[in-house]
């Protein structure tokens, strides 16, 4: 296994997993962006990560040979053993499990280790080397229950239902995580969604992800109409909530959903008045809980806070190693603006 600046490359396979540009050949652990790019020769994925990647770049650009991986089917190229594992952070995404000559490399892509009604459970496996992200490496942060961060959403709603309250989700797996978390609390009406969150809701319905009744948010009947949606929930990606586009809702509560609300400047800064704090990626404990149970003496850590994990691991006696992947962290909660990291160190 090498580092290149395409991303990681498996030598005696001759390919990749998660390349930032195209290649020949790449395994892809999930669709979101930062992940799954265009144009790729032969990709191997799981069923719902090739779906997410044609609607997202349509099916020319989703890989010339787009090869359907079953989880825990084994595919063997150059001598290299391929397998799929659930990585428990988006509806398919993976972990990418490597055996050659007797050694077995694990490459977790994003994960977190909660339940998620949308996805499948984390596994852990075993290994020599684990790689590992580290979005939320620091000890500050520790995301709390899911369900309760949906409890304060309801009671909100309870208290003002004459506001439309607005969450700001990312368009994978957010968005559909929340829906599926207020249907489990017995939020049973009709969920509006902005434009960009259409396609990949109704994909995740087709995949047997029940989300329940979902309607698009309506266009006001007069130019510059407002107080539409009075006491109703309305999902948009988090960068529609600064826009014109939210005057048409009845005084809305902006909320947003993202592991990011446990830094308190980070919520004002973006003008949140609920922040809710609902991660995809593994927290700090999780982090060093997934190293203890894969057993790896080596681990290497792709991007986000990798100094202070590293750092966390060698006092376990393990040998972490810090890779800088480029392009990393460029969509969904991944990303880590420096003010945000300044506090949560302070
Ligand atoms: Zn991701
Ligand atoms: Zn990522």
């Amino acid at each position: 296994m090498r580092v290149t600046p395409q991303g990681l490359y498996c030598i005696p396979g001759d390919f990749f997993i998660d390349p930032a540009r195209p290649v020949p050949m790449a395994v892809i652990t999930h669709g979101h962006s930062d992940h799954a790019r265009p144009d790729h020769g032969r990709v191997l994925a799981s069923a719902e990560t090739l779906a997410v990647m044609r609607i997202r770049m349509g099916a020319d650009r989703a890989g010339r040979q787009q090869q359907v991986v079953a989880m825990g089917e084994v595919v063997t190229h150059n001598g290299v053993q391929i397998r799929l594992v659930p990585a428990g952070h988006v509806l398919g995404s993976c972990q990418v499990v490597l055996d050659w000559q007797g050694s077995r490399i694990v490459i977790s892509g994003d994960y977190k280790r909660r339940r998620d009604p949308t996805c499948a459970l984390f596994e852990p496996v075993p290994c020599d080397v684990f790689v590992t992200e580290a979005t939320f490496g620091l000890p500050v942060f520790r995301h709390p229950d899911a369900g309760a961060e949906i409890g304060r959403l309801l009671e909100s709603l309870r208290l003002f239902p004459e506001r439309t309250h607005l969450v700001g989700a990312y368009a994978l797996g957010k968005a559909q995580r929340v829906i599926a978390l207020l249907r489990e609390a017995g939020w049973d009406r009709p969920i509006y969604l902005h434009g960009a969150l259409l396609a990949l809701c109704e994909l995740y319905e087709s995949l047997g992800v029940k989300l329940g009744p979902l309607a698009p948010v309506p266009v006001p009947a007069k130019r510059g109409g407002g107080g539409l949606l009075a006491g109703e929930v309305v999902l948009a990606p988090p960068s529609a909530e600064a826009t014109a586009w939210v005057r048409r809702l009845a005084e809305p509560v902006i909320c947003a959903a993202s592991g990011w609300m446990r830094v308190r400047q980070r919520a004002k800064a973006k003008g949140v008045e609920l922040p809710l704090i609902i991660s995809d990626h593994a927290d700090w404990d999780e982090l060093l809980d997934t190293v203890a149970e894969v057993q790896a003496p080596e681990v290497w850590v792709t991007h986000g806070r990798d100094d202070a994990l590293v750092h966390a691991l060698a006092l376990r006696g393990i040998r972490g190693r810090a890779l800088h992947l480029l392009g990393r962290g460029d969509e969904e909660e991944d990303q880590a603006p420096a003010e945000v990291v300044a506090e949560a160190t302070a």
